[in-house]
């Protein structure tokens, strides 16, 4: 922009002055003051359990961030400064500040201070504008909403986890469990994320989940390891004084109550149980060793479990003659007939065979 010496100051009438906008420099300051809500006092939530800082809308949960929290806090209260400061101009600012780390979650501390000092020249031949203030940051130590939550046994949702007619075996109780366990390590510090109490015990899981979006990723992921069957039931908690109706949500994974390994009397045959799925089940019959593909429904209504039943046996493969082949116990050596097709195929003379006493007979599984 050109100076316009030689003409007057449309407002004070100075001459031989430079001239914006045909004001002189202090007339133009007076008409353009910088616009900013100067921060006399900023307040500073910091929850003592989780760091959680809330300044102004912002919040920030310190567990995410790399920085410490001196340097969370630092950017946080200028950030805040700055959104009250409004200029098409370029400008520049300076901060100086006290905020210490170790003083941060020191009661005897009340305040930081900030100082800001920002700077702006519109116009190269007027000397810079300038505003230099200082913010008291006072610091509030709190417990976040999150972590009350947390202390006063607050949660949205039970997760279960249970078997038909049956008890949990050790394995699924062990499978499980661990998978929770790591689900819980990737949500890691993760806001109100967390199981207040978990319960592993033969009848079966069962948890306290603080939300009801965790609960059910965590039935997800247990029912992607089953065959499992997941319900959800709501169970009204509390109505609050407005009337809003408060549900418990309880997601329960429902396992078979057949499960891979199982040996099964089905059809008047002995099986036993390959694999199964939602709606299917593979047997593979000991009597021949043949499988079979059938509706899980089927099975379930009729079959009989029969594991505890079982007296578990090692055999040794002596000989074959035709379809005889002659078997001996290891556990008592006696030896006796049987029939080539009751064998696992693919068994050799010379090689042993695991399998059971059912009712004084024997079944040779692999
Ligand atoms: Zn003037
Ligand atoms: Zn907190």
């Amino acid at each position: 922009m050109m100076s316009e010496r030689g003409r007057f100051c449309a407002i004070c009438g100075a001459m031989d002055e430079v001239l914006l906008e045909n004001l002189c420099e202090i007339c133009y300051k007076k008409e353009h003051p910088l616009e900013i809500e100067l921060l006399k006092k900023l307040s500073i939530q910091i929850c003592i359990d989780c760091g959680e800082l809330r300044v102004l809308s912002t919040r920030i949960d310190p567990r995410a961030q790399e920085e410490s929290l001196e340097e969370l806090i630092r950017e946080v209260v200028r950030s805040a400064v700055l959104s009250k400061f409004r200029s098409e101009d370029p400008y520049d600012v300076e901060f100086e500040d006290d905020i210490k780390n170790d003083k941060i979650m020191n009661y005897g501390v009340k305040e930081f201070k900030l100082r800001t000092k920002i700077t702006l020249q519109p116009y190269e031949e007027f000397s810079p504008f300038e505003k230099n203030f200082i913010t008291r940051l006072k610091m509030n130590r709190t417990i976040c909403n999150d972590c009350s939550h947390y202390k006063s046994g607050y949660f949205e949702a039970i997760l279960q986890v249970r078997a038909d007619k049956r008890k949990l075996t050790d394995d699924e109780l062990n499978r499980f469990e661990n998978s929770i366990n790591t689900m819980m390590k990737q949500y890691g510090d993760a806001k109100l994320s967390y199981i207040l109490n978990m319960e592993v015990e033969p009848d079966g899981i069962t948890a306290q989940v603080s939300t009801k979006l965790l609960a059910s990723n965590l039935a997800r992921e247990i029912q992607a390891l089953t065959a499992g069957k997941l319900s959800l039931a709501y169970e009204l908690k509390t109505t609050k004084r407005d009337g809003t109706e408060v549900y418990q949500n309880t997601y329960l994974v429902r396992l078979p109550e057949f499960s891979k390994g199982d040996v099964i009397e089905y059809e008047k045959d002995i099986w036993k149980l390959k694999a199964i799925n939602d709606d299917q089940i593979r047997l593979e019959s000991l009597t021949n060793h043949t499988e079979r593909q059938i509706v899980r429904k089927r099975v379930e209504n009729s079959a009989k479990k029969l594991n505890d039943f079982l007296f578990h046996r090692e055999y040794m493969f002596v000989s074959a003659e035709g379809q005889t082949v002659v078997i001996m116990a290891m556990d008592n050596y006696e030896n006796f007939d049987d029939n080539l097709e009751r064998l696992p195929k693919n068994k050799e003379v010379g090689s042993t065979i695991k399998g059971f006493l059912l009712d004084d007979k024997n079944y040779y599984v692999e």
